[in-house]
């Protein structure tokens, strides 16, 4: 297992580069679907590509990334519900720390998620 690492400049683009690719998808499908047959088309838009999008952004997001504690150092995972709910900056996150139960705002670490989730690496490869 590859411990996690600092973000570079390369995972920035990367992360980037999926929250536009989400940003035309939900677009592009709003301007088919919601003038196709309102209000069907609208609905189906919302259910699938807003929150399929979003949720596949945030699954990865949760899968690629690591946190360490600002307090005691300790590096940990969390799920992506926890990913998308708890408060963020770029480059931090509010978490409370599994090791010291501290409350801190944690780095963000880049992990390669597909080494240790196969299930993932599709999304990941797809070309
Ligand atoms: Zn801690």
């Amino acid at each position: 297992m590859t411990p996690p690492r600092d973000p570079t400049t390369k995972d920035w683009v990367k992360t980037a580069m999926y929250v536009v690719i989400a940003l035309i998808v939900i677009m592009g499908s709003a301007l088919v679907l919601t003038s196709f047959s309102w209000p069907v088309g609208m609905l189906v838009w919302l259910a699938v590509f807003v929150a399929g999008s979003l949720y596949l952004l945030v699954r990865w997001h949760a899968r690629a990334t690591a946190y360490r504690c600002a307090v005691c150092g300790y590096e940990f995972t969390i799920s992506t519900l926890l990913d998308l709910t708890s408060p963020h900056v770029p480059d931090k996150k509010f978490l409370k720390c599994p090791q010291c139960g501290k409350r801190s705002w944690a780095m963000i670490l880049m992990r390669d998620a597909h080494s240790h989730y196969p299930s993932s690496s599709r999304c990941l490869h797809s070309r």
